[in-house]
């Protein structure tokens, strides 16, 4: 892959409202980027936090946002009132399942559980060999060094294997995050036969 123009890109990130203006500038930037790949966001459709920001930037710079979101959140009006692209579903799991599908990649900004759920689920159907596209991590502020320590120290424990090392990318700044999308390989649909540390 050479080029993201038109691509589809998900991005797991905050809805909370009180997101701390350096991870709001850090979502402006990966907007930037956004913009200069021409590449197409998909994401939760929330109109609030890390969330709400990237796809108003985003729209407002002219680009395009796919929203994805279940019914009970755009029932009490969290659904981004300028994304005009949106899926509605019934239930989170449907709403994970269309936020993998059809994507070239997936980049977790810093959030909360939703996104630590989001990401740890792409990485464990990675694991699998159901998912086969780059997961890439941004890293800003330090924000996911425990994450990171963390998914080490399984392999170090032997609960995975080195090679699960390989399924996810690590950016310290937002704006190498699509860079990182186009320079990660795609995975192989064979890393079943080695999902278990025989
Ligand atoms: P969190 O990181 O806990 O804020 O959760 C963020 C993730 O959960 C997002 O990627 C969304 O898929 C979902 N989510 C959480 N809060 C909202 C919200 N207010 N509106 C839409 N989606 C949300």
């Amino acid at each position: 892959m050479k080029s993201l123009k038109g691509a589809r890109v998900t991005v797991y990130c905050a809805g909370s409202a009180k997101t701390k203006p350096i991870y709001l500038e850090g979502a402006e930037r990966l907007a930037d980027a956004y913009i200069a790949h021409g590449a197409e966001l998909v994401f939760g459709g929330g109109k609030t936090g890390l969330m709400g920001h990237i796809a108003t930037c985003i729209i407002e710079a002219g680009g395009v946002a796919h929203g994805v979101m279940p019914k009970f959140l755009k029932d009490i009006e969290m659904n981004h009132p300028l994304v005009d692209d949106f899926i509605f579903v019934d239930t989170m799991s449907e709403r994970k399942h269309l936020l993998l599908v059809n994507t070239e990649g997936l980049i977790a900004l810093p959030g909360g559980c939703g996104t630590l759920e989001e990401l740890l689920e792409a990485i464990t159907l990675k694991r699998l060999g159901q998912y086969l596209k780059p997961i890439v991590i941004v890293n800003q502020n330090g924000f996911y060094d425990p994450l990171i320590q963390m998914l080490e120290r399984m392999v170090e424990e032997d609960f995975m294997r080195p090679e699960h090392l390989q399924i996810w990318t690590v950016v310290q700044d937002p704006s190498d995050a699509l860079d990182a999308i186009l320079s990660t390989p795609d995975w192989s649909a064979d890393a079943l036969q080695m999902a278990v540390n025989k």
